[in-house]
C-alpha cells in the first residue's frame, strides 16, 4: 500500500516548506497512494485550474487506518498526560510557524481570502493549544462514597479509535477542533477530509508528524467519502464519530452508527436569524450584519440567512445594509478581496435558485442577483427584502452571499419566526435593552446566541447547535466528552 516517495502536490503555490503540499494519503505514519493507485482532483475554484491529483484510498484502505489507529491507541493512551500535551503544543507552534503556508494552500483549494485563510490557521491552531492545556486536567472525578467500608473513584479513559469527518469549508479549523480533543482525551483518529479540500488536511499531518505524533496515532485517508466514511461506520473498533457537514449527512451517519453503537457528535448546517429590533445601533447592526451574512462567502455554517428587523427601522436597515453589500469586492481569494469564489457550481445553482423562487414570490432585489465576472464560480452579494416566509431561502440554508430580509412588528413575532425553523446552531441579537436581551437568549431555540457582535467563536467556547443542528459540544472542556468514557471503581479493601 505504501509508496516511498510520494509526488508533490505540484498545482499548489510555491511554499516555504514544499513538502506540506502533500498528494498522498498519511497512515500508519507513511505516505500511501492506496491499493488501486487511482486518484481524486483537487481544484482551485477561482481559476478551475487543477491544483493535486490526492489518493483515493478504497474501504480495505480505510479499514488499514483503522488498524494502524488500533494498534497505536495502547501506546497513546498509555503516555503520561504531559507528554502528549508537549506533542500537541508542538504542533500548535508549526501551524503557527507555517501559518502563511497553510493560508495559501487553504486559499488556493478553498477560495476564501487569504486574510480569512491566516484567520482560520490561528483558529485552528488555537485548539491544539487549547487542548494541549487540556490534555494535562485530571482524568478522575471526586466522588464522595455512600458506602461505609469502600472506596469509589471515578474515571475518564479514552474511548479509542475515532474517526473524524470534516467539511470544505473550514478545512483546518474543523480538524484542529476535533483532532485536539480527541488526542489530549488518548484516543487515536483516523479523519476524512473533504474531497474538495484534503490539502490543507494533508499539509497538518505532515506538521503532525513533526510535532512527534507517533505513527498510527493520527491518520488523514482521501478518498469517495461513502466508501472510506463506510468502512468505519461497519466497524466496531471506531469508537467514536465526530462529524461537521450537512444535516443530511449528519442523520445518515446517525443511522449507521446504530449498529456499533457509536459515540456521535454532529455538528451540522445553521441557517441563522438575524434580529434587529427597534432600538438597535444602526451602525453597529449593519456592519456586523455584513459580517454575519458575507464571511467565508456566505458559506459559513454560522452565516445569518434569514434577517427579520423591526419594522420602524426596516427601510433604514435594507437601504444601508444593500449599500454595504454592494461596495465588497469580488475576486480570487489570493488577491484578498472580501468575496472569493463559491466551492463549486451546485453552490452557485443554488444561489441562483433561491434567488428565483424568492422574487417569484413577491420579493425585491435591492442588489446583486446574479454570476461575477471574475468567473464562473464568483456570485454578487444579493440583498432581498420583502421576502415571504415560504420562500426557500427562509427554510433552507443558502450557504453563499445571499441575504433574505423581512420586517416584523413584535418581539414576540421576531422570536417565533427566528425560532421557526429545525436548524439550531447561532442566533444573532440586535437591540440595547437588556431586558429583551435577557428574554430574546432565553426565547432563542439555538445553542449559541450572539448579541450585539457577529464574532463569538473561540478553543474554550462550547460550540454546537440545538434541533437538527447536531449532537454534542466542540471546543471546551465538553469538546472532550464524546472522546471518554466514564468508569465507576468501587473498591473494598478487606
Ligand atoms: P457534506 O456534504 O455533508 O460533507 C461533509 C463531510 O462528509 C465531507 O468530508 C464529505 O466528504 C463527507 N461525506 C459526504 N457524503 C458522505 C457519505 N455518504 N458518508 C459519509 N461521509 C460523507 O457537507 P459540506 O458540503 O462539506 O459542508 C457544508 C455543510 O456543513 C453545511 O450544511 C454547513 O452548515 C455544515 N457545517 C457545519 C458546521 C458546524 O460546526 N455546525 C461547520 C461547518 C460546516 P466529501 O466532500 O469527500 O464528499
Amino acid at each position: 500500500m505504501s509508496k516511498p516517495t510520494p509526488p508533490p502536490a505540484n498545482g499548489l503555490p510555491v511554499l516555504q516548506r514544499p513538502e506540506l503540499a502533500r498528494s498522498f494519503a498519511y497512515v500508519g505514519g507513511a505516505w500511501v497512494a492506496g491499493t488501486e493507485n487511482t486518484t481524486v482532483k483537487v481544484t482551485d475554484p477561482a481559476t478551475g485550474a487543477t491544483l493535486a491529483e490526492v489518493a483515493r484510498l478504497n474501504a480495505a484502505d480505510s479499514r488499514r487506518a483503522v488498524d494502524a489507529a488500533q494498534d497505536a491507541w495502547a501506546g497513546w493512551a498509555g503516555l503520561l498526560p504531559q507528554e502528549r500535551s508537549v506533542i500537541l503544543r508542538r504542533w500548535f507552534e508549526l501551524m503557527i510557524e507555517n501559518r502563511e503556508d497553510l493560508a495559501r494552500i487553504m486559499t488556493a483549494e478553498q477560495g476564501k481570502p487569504i486574510s480569512e485563510s491566516r484567520g482560520e490557521i490561528d483558529y485552528a491552531a488555537a485548539f491544539l493549544e487549547f487542548y494541549a492545556e487540556e490534555a494535562r486536567r485530571p482524568n478522575i472525578e471526586g466522588v464522595t462514597s455512600h458506602l461505609p467500608d469502600a472506596e469509589v473513584e471515578v474515571w475518564r479513559e479514552p474511548v479509542g479509535v475515532a474517526a473524524l469527518i470534516t467539511p470544505w469549508n473550514f478545512p483546518a479549523a474543523m480538524l484542529t477542533r476535533k483532532a485536539g480533543a480527541a488526542l489530549a482525551a488518548g484516543c487515536t483518529v483516523v479523519a476524512h477530509p473533504s474531497s474538495e479540500t484534503p490539502c490543507s488536511a494533508l499539509a497538518l499531518a505532515e506538521l503532525g508528524e513533526r510535532a512527534g505524533l507517533p505513527a498510527g496515532v493520527f491518520n488523514v485517508v482521501t478518498g469517495d467519502a461513502p466508501e472510506v466514511v463506510g468502512a468505519w461506520m461497519k466497524d466496531a473498533r471506531v469508537r467514536a464519530v465526530s462529524f461537521t457537514g450537512s444535516t443530511e449527512i449528519g442523520r445518515l451517519l446517525y443511522a449507521q452508527g446504530a449498529d456499533t453503537i457509536k459515540r456521535l457528535v454532529l455538528e451540522l448546517g445553521g441557517h441563522a436569524p438575524f434580529l434587529v429590533f427597534g432600538d438597535a445601533d444602526m451602525d453597529r447592526a449593519v456592519e456586523e450584519a455584513i459580517k454575519a451574512k458575507f464571511a467565508t462567502s456566505g458559506q459559513d455554517c454560522l452565516g445569518a440567512n434569514r434577517f427579520f428587523v423591526a419594522r420602524d427601522v426596516y427601510e433604514t436597515f435594507c437601504t444601508r445594509f444593500a449599500e454595504a453589500a454592494k461596495a465588497l469586492t469580488i475576486g480570487p481569494g489570493i488577491t484578498d478581496p472580501d468575496i472569493g469564489p463559491l466551492m463549486n457550481e451546485r453552490a452557485v445553482a443554488k444561489q441562483e435558485e433561491h434567488i428565483a423562487d424568492a422574487l417569484s414570490g413577491g420579493a425585491r432585489l435591492l442588489c446583486g442577483g446574479k454570476r461575477d465576472d471574475a468567473g464562473p464560480l464568483f456570485f454578487q452579494p444579493t440583498v432581498l427584502a420583502d421576502v415571504a416566509p415560504d420562500a426557500k431561502i427562509m427554510n433552507e440554508e443558502t450557504f453563499g452571499p445571499v441575504a433574505a430580509i423581512a420586517a416584523f412588528d413584535t418581539e414576540e413575532q421576531a422570536i417565533t419566526r427566528a425560532n421557526d425553523t429545525e436548524y439550531g446552531l447561532i442566533a444573532y441579537l440586535h437591540t440595547q435593552d437588556p431586558r429583551r436581551i435577557y428574554r430574546a437568549s432565553r426565547a432563542l431555540q439555538f445553542g449559541m446566541v450572539a448579541v450585539n457582535r457577529t464574532k463569538v467563536t473561540g478553543a474554550p467556547i462550547p460550540f454546537g447547535g440545538m434541533k437538527q443542528s447536531g449532537l454534542g459540544r466542540e471546543g471546551s472542556r465538553l469538546g472532550m466528552e464524546a472522546f471518554t468514557e466514564v468508569k465507576y471503581v468501587c473498591r473494598d479493601w478487606a
